[in-house]
């Protein structure tokens, strides 16, 4: 696709629209603030069509139409409610997909992650009628194949989207990372009745009951202790699991599970009327690729070097990132640490 410094307003106009046709030469007249706005709100990743609507207050999204996870707006009507969520059933990368022995390549050369996360210690936390949903401070980095995505949200899946042999774990959380707007990194993870996990604990309380509501939590953590000490991964390409269902998505999704007490998970479930999960869609020949540990440097733990936002370490900066992919930043955005990409880090675009 073609890269140039105004490819944010590629989005511009709607999300939807950009979603259907990524790879045109539309460009816009939106401003950088519509830009920026625009690319906020389809960063709701799998989770949100419509969350961010508050902030934006875009008649953009207000105009999209209300889904569901049942019935007349349900997954299999989801195509049909608005003509710019045609992928939901056309697409033939879409996401969710069981993820099963028999589908898997082993594959050695897999880049490991990496991260440069900050600790935690301001989250928005808002109810968006789908799920919860929790905004960290700005400054958040995954580096993928040699791709800087930033971290957005995540939110919560209940019982989890992706099924493992045909089987559905508890809950499922979606870490929502963006290079650009057509470029998403999704980390999933899945949560299994066990121990009461200490990182969801600490805002849980903080999720608001009521659909819009957003609810503020401070304190202090490391966002790595919410994942899996073992970061092994399948990874696919795929799409959002809401509306619009942009295949826009590489998904990573850890092998390892993380647990969550059954009281985390009713209180969960207590804030939404049934299932927050889109089935599994099929997968028209994709290839889910499997890390193996030997094929990883260990990235396991959460050793010192990227639990706590040290620079990683092939010397791959997020600055490069963030000046070419959010030029249109909303005010406020933090700006990554300032010091020069290695080469072939440097992100082109
Ligand atoms: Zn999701």
């Amino acid at each position: 696709m073609a890269r140039t410094p105004d490819h944010e307003s590629r989005t511009s106009g709607s999300v939807a629209r950009a979603e259907m046709a990524p790879r045109t030469k539309h460009r816009s007249s939106f401003g950088a603030v519509a830009s920026a706005v625009i690319l906020s709100i389809s960063l709701v990743g799998c989770g949100i069509g419509g969350v961010m609507l508050g902030e934006a207050t875009s008649a953009e999204v207000t105009k999209h139409a209300r889904w569901s996870y049942a019935g007349k707006d349900g997954p299999d009507r989801w195509a049909e409610l608005d003509p710019h969520w045609s992928a939901c059933s056309n697409g033939r990368t879409q996401s969710p997909i069981d993820i099963a022995p028999a589908k898997l390549l082993k594959a050695e050369w897999l880049e490991e992650l990496r991260f440069a996360y900050k600790d935690t210690k301001k989250l928005e936390v808002l109810n968006n009628g789908h799920t919860i949903q929790a905004t960290p401070e700005r400054g958040n980095w995954l580096n993928y194949d040699k791709v800087w995505y930033e971290l957005k949200q995540w939110h919560f899946h209940s019982p989890s989207e992706h099924t493992l042999v045909g089987m559905n774990t508890d809950m499922e959380v979606h870490f929502v990372h963006a290079a650009d707007a057509n470029r998403l990194a999704v980390i999933g993870v899945m949560l299994k009745i066990g121990p009461d996990n200490p990182i969801l604990d600490q805002f849980w309380d903080s999720m608001p009951a009521e659909e819009g509501k957003k609810g503020e939590w401070s304190g202090g953590f490391s966002i790595l202790d919410a994942l899996p000490d073992n970061r092994t991964f399948y990874t696919y390409k795929g799409s959002l699991t809401t509306p619009p269902c942009s295949e826009t998505v590489t998904w990573i999704v850890m092998k390892e599970p993380v647990t969550i007490s059954k009281s985390q998970v009713e209180k969960f479930k207590g804030l939404f009327k049934g299932n927050t999960n889109r089935p599994v869609q099929p997968l028209y020949g994709r290839v889910i690729s499997e890390s193996v540990p030997g094929g990883m440097d260990g990235g396991h733990g959460s050793g010192a070097a990227d639990a706590h936002g040290a620079e990683p370490a092939a010397g791959a900066k997020p600055a490069a990132v963030a000046a070419d992919s959010y030029g249109a930043a909303p005010a406020g955005a933090a700006a990554p640490a300032p010091s020069a990409p290695a080469a072939a880090a440097a992100p082109k675009y």
